[in-house]
């Protein structure tokens, strides 16, 4: 047991599970299993199986790994996108999507929201798009992307594919799958696991696109496409060497969440995000960055300390408390508090305390 809490969005604490699965991984070998074994196939079904549970992902959807969400950005560009695509800037992590995007040489178009905002109205998209990119969850200001918003966005442009980056908000947020068609996440964030992998949701039109944009002449990627990665997920196989144990923790992890069940974990993430909220709202010196309730993260809690940060940094850590720093320039006013399935509702409670206590 580490001897402080690790509230850092990623890679952010471990599930408490992950160190008996690690356990048990070594002792049976999985770490040298062949991925062109049986074994290596059961394992992936076993996550893949799972994932669909507790995502509820309908059967259109396929299940990719690959190394991780900056890749998944990249093959996006490659097989995803023709000619253009947009996206909705509401900090880091969604302009580098749209900066990789273009490294693939396609063209984009955005929209860029001030810091800490996010939409109220459908964005005015041009003809020339072929694919939206949204994310949901933008890790470095903690603002979310309203659900509603998203299918809007789907039904004033229905024949747009849209993409969800969704790396710091599943599995708590219950997306509607049918509203967009693919979403991705990498592990070390809400699944509660060493980083070192990417996980690729896509349904049917993003491979009929991929294969659209192959006859096209465009290049759809390299050892990973949409389509060798489809065409080896039909075996529960991938194109290269995987982590296989990460592949195989992941499945562990997956099915200890189904077994607490995705309605438990989405009520507890409500609740543990409601205290904090409600503390740093009503607090002297401790404040919510994100100031509009429906742009506010409930998995991703970003702070700002009208005092600056060291003293509360300092007196954080004395409880045995690591927040996660502001991210770029805003680490000098800013604290991000991950509110992830591995942090527990008594590590919020201890929390709230502290922080109501500071004055
Ligand atoms: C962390 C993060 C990424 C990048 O994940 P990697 O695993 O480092 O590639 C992408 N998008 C968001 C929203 C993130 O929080």
């Amino acid at each position: 047991m580490p001897s402080s809490i690790n509230f850092t969005p990623g890679p952010s604490q471990l599930y408490f599970t992950v160190p008996d699965h690690v356990r048990e991984a070594f002792k049976t070998g999985i770490p040298s299993l062949s991925h062109r074994s049986k074994a290596f196939q059961g394992i992936y079904q076993f996550a893949a199986d799972g994932l669909r549970e507790l995502l509820q992902l309908p059967d259109d959807y396929g299940i990719y790994f690959t190394g991780s969400a900056n890749e998944i950005w990249e093959r996006i560009g490659q097989s995803l996108v023709s000619k253009q695509s947009f996206h909705l800037i509401n900090g880091a992590f969604s302009q580098r999507f749209e900066e990789i995007v273009r490294e693939t040489g396609k063209q984009t178009e955005s929209v860029v929201l001030n810091a800490g905002s996010s939409i109220s109205e459908v964005p005015t998209i041009s003809d020339e798009t072929d694919l939206i990119a949204l994310t949901q969850n933008e890790t470095s200001t903690g603002v979310s992307l309203p659900l509603e918003q998203i299918a809007q966005i789907r039904s004033r442009y229905p024949d747009k594919l849209i993409a969800v980056d969704a790396v710091s908000s599943l599995p708590y947020i219950n997306l509607d799958y049918s509203k967009i068609d693919t979403a991705f996440f990498s592990i070390q964030k809400g699944f509660g696991l060493p980083a070192g992998l990417g996980v690729w949701l896509a349904n049917k039109k993003c491979i009929e696109r991929t294969k659209k944009n192959q006859a096209l002449g465009n290049k759809t990627g390299t050892y990973h496409s949409l389509l060798t990665l489809d065409t080896f997920a039909a075996k529960f196989q991938t194109p290269e060497t995987p982590n296989v144990l990460a592949i195989y923790l992941l499945g562990k992890v997956i099915e200890d969440f189904n077994r607490r069940g995705i309605k438990t974990i989405r009520n507890e993430t409500l609740y543990k995000s409601t205290l904090l909220y409600q503390c740093l709202s009503t607090h002297s010196l401790v404040n919510p960055f994100v100031k509009a309730k429906a742009w506010q993260s409930q998995t991703v809690i970003v702070a700002e300390c009208a005092e600056g940060l060291e003293r509360l940094v300092s007196y954080l850590q004395g409880a045995g408390i690591d927040p996660g720093e502001g991210y770029g320039a805003a680490k000098k006013t800013q604290l991000r508090f991950a509110n992830f399935p591995a942090h527990s509702k008594e590590q919020f409670e201890w929390l709230v305390d502290k922080i109501n206590l500071y004055h």
